[in-house]
C-alpha cells in the first residue's frame, strides 16, 4: 500500500524512503536525526548511535524542512503529522512524544473515527480529545 506523510505546518514531505524523517531534540536539547517506521503499530526507529535518550525522556519532535515542532494541538504530549494514503485521503496521526511509550491514534477527518494503537495507546484515552471523537475511540 503506497502512502505518504507530510508536515501539518509547511505540507513538505517528511517520508523519504522506508521512514519518516523527523529532526528530534533531547531533554539535553541536543539533536538528531530520528526515521520513524511509517506502518501504525511498528515502533521501529534509527538513529545515529551519538544522538541519546532515555526512555520515558521527552523528545521534541521537529519537522526537517520547515523547523516547526510538531506538537499535537490538543495535548503536548503527542506529535501531530498527516499521513495521506492512496486514496488521498488524509488522516490525522498522533503519536507520543516520551521515548519508549507505543501509543498511537489515526484519526479520520471525514468520519471523525479514531484508531488507536500500541501497547500505552489507554495512557491517552482520556485526553484532551473532544466528547464527539472519543465515542469512537476504540482498539483495533
Ligand atoms: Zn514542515
Amino acid at each position: 500500500m503506497h502512502k505518504y506523510y507530510i508536515c501539518p505546518e509547511c505540507k513538505g514531505h517528511i517520508m523519504v524512503g522506508d521512514y519518516i524523517i523527523f529532526t528530534a531534540r533531547n531533554q539535553k536539547k541536543e539533536s538528531g536525526l530520528l526515521l520513524l517506521h511509517p506502518n501504525i503499530g511498528n515502533y521501529d526507529s534509527i538513529k545515529h548511535p551519538s544522538f541519546k535518550f532515555k526512555a520515558g525522556e521527552m523528545l521534541e519532535f521537529c519537522c526537517p524542512l520547515c523547523t516547526s515542532c510538531l506538537v499535537s494541538g490538543f495535548d503536548k504530549k503527542l506529535v501531530h503529522v498527516i499521513m495521506v494514503d492512496k486514496d488521498s485521503q488524509e488522516y490525522d496521526i498522533y503519536f507520543s512524544r516520551i521515548a519508549g511509550e507505543k501509543s498511537t491514534y489515526k484519526i479520520s477527518g471525514e468520519s471523525s473515527s479514531v484508531m488507536s494503537t500500541g501497547e500505552h495507546s489507554h495512557r491517552y484515552t482520556y485526553f484532551k480529545m473532544p466528547d464527539n471523537m472519543q465515542k469512537f475511540l476504540h482498539k483495533d
